[in-house]
């Protein structure tokens, strides 16, 4: 096992990835840029390094700097959390060509599975299900763009290969709006991903977003640990998420599930991913691959008592998955809220300084955040100050722990979303379960103020 782990993310994951070091005995090297000095996991920490200025640009995306970080404090693997570097290969391959590993798949994975047409044409390959569309890039012949789109049927999606974050995406009814549609996104791409390459799917009109959490070693294990259902989404960002998903059969699950770790076997897939996919009338589609810790993954977590973060350390570090697929029980039900630091309905983002932090507690309850009476918000960086997690027997049971540890949760000194979240476990249609992903923006058009 690894001594020291460089840890090179902020916030809360950087807090939960030092809490999984403390368990396994592992030194943790916190990195910190100048607005993240106060926080409370780099004062904890054994060690830390301040690795630049406010801007990320400076900071956690500085590649230079993460890497002397490691190497003047003798760390053996570096750790890159979610966002910022941890789905860039270059990275990746620069941390193992400088001596240390890679907590997460190899580059060549993250490579494939960052390319979403590539990631697309592996999984076919692999048996798993995805979004009819068109056979890999579009090509530049109109004649041919139409067709493609005839026989996929409109409405179509254009999609940048190179695409994330929700971006690089245009939806086209008719065949007079297609070509332009595909210009237009092709620039797009080519200026925010440096990829002008675009392809096609089938537009699905009222999916859910569910994905399946797989775990896999270096000696081609793999498990899936079940289901998350993260329908509920703004702007392609999701706020709340739960597992399992309500209302799907457990073996339709499997059976997916079970694809997905076929592919890792495939692929040679090793660390903790995640396969995204669209679910609409009893089918799954598979859409992207994230080869990383996903924000949401405490609802997997509570549900199957996977530690997910400590089993991604124990397999970069060589060992083999303590588990296997028949271990793996689901038990009750999780749900996550997402706390931003945001005015709750017109999403402008509010740093500053926290007043007053009171977190919940009590049976089922879980607070990942790295925030306390007195943290300042930096305006920085992503708005989410922590996550509210509940686990119940039953959905009911975990909604009503929700509602209570909602009510519970005091913050003062800056808007968050909580009265939000508090409002929508109140909502009869949430409630019943499987809403799709534009239901919250419905909702939202709905109960306007
Ligand atoms: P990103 O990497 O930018 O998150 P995804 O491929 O995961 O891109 O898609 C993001 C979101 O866009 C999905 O969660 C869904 O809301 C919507 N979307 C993507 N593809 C389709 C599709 N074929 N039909 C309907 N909605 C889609």
């Amino acid at each position: 096992m690894f001594k020291k782990i460089l840890v090179a993310n902020r916030g809360e994951i950087a807090l939960r990835i030092q809490r999984a070091c403390r368990e396994l005995g592992i030194k943790a090297v916190m990195v910190y840029s100048e607005a993240d000095r106060e926080a409370k996991y780099v004062k904890l920490a054994e060690e830390a390094v301040c690795i630049g200025p406010a801007p990320s640009g400076q900071s956690y995306l500085s590649m230079p700097a993460i890497i002397s970080a490691a190497e003047v404090t003798d760390a053996e693997a570096i750790h890159p959390g979610y966002g910022f570097l941890s789905e860039n290969a270059d990275f990746a391959e620069r941390v193992e060509q400088s001596g240390f590993q890679f907590i997460g798949p190899t580059p060549e994975s993250i490579r494939i599975m960052g390319d979403k047409v590539s990631a697309k044409q592996a999984m076919i390959k692999a048996g798993v299900p995805c979004v009819p569309g068109s056979e890999g890039e579009l090509p530049d012949d109109p004649t041919q763009i139409k067709r493609i789109a005839k026989s996929v049927g409109y409405p179509v999606i254009i999609k940048a290969a190179g695409g994330g974050g929700g971006r690089g995406m245009r939806v086209v009814h008719t065949e007079a709006a297609l070509v332009n549609a595909v210009q237009m996104t092709k620039a797009e791409a080519g200026a925010a991903f440096n990829n002008p390459a675009v392809y096609m799917e089938k537009f699905l009109e009222n999916p859910r977003h569910v994905e399946i959490q797989i775990l896999a070693d270096k000696h081609r294990n793999a498990v899936y640990l079940g289901e998350r259902d993260c329908s509920m989404q703004r702007r392609h960002q999701k706020i709340i998420e739960e597992a399992p998903a309500p209302g799907i059969p457990r073996k339709l699950i499997d059976k997916v599930g079970e694809r997905c770790v076929a592919a890792c076997k495939k692929i040679g897939y090793r660390g903790a991913g995640t396969f995204e996919f669209l679910y609409q009338d009893g089918e799954f589609y598979f859409i992207e691959m994230n080869t990383r810790v996903q924000v949401e993954h405490p609802v997997t977590e509570m549900i199957t008592g996977v530690d997910i973060v400590k089993t991604q350390i124990m397999v970069a570090a060589g060992e083999r998955l303590p588990f296997t697929q028949k271990d793996i029980q689901i038990r009750g039900h999780a749900i996550e809220c997402r706390i931003n630091a945001e005015d709750p309905y017109k999403f402008t983002p509010s740093p500053g300084r926290i007043t007053m932090w009171h977190a919940p507690g009590g049976p089922g309850v879980r607070v990942d955040s790295h925030v306390y009476t007195n943290y300042f918000v930096p305006p920085n960086y992503d708005s989410m100050v922590g996550k509210l997690i509940v686990h119940g027997d039953t959905r009911e049971q975990a909604m009503a722990r929700m509602r209570t540890a909602l009510a519970e949760t005091l913050v003062e000194g800056i808007s968050t979303n909580i009265p939000l979240h508090r409002e929508l476990m109140a909502d009869a249609k949430f409630m019943a379960g499987g809403t799709n992903i534009h239901y919250l923006e419905e909702w939202m058009r709905h109960h306007k103020r």
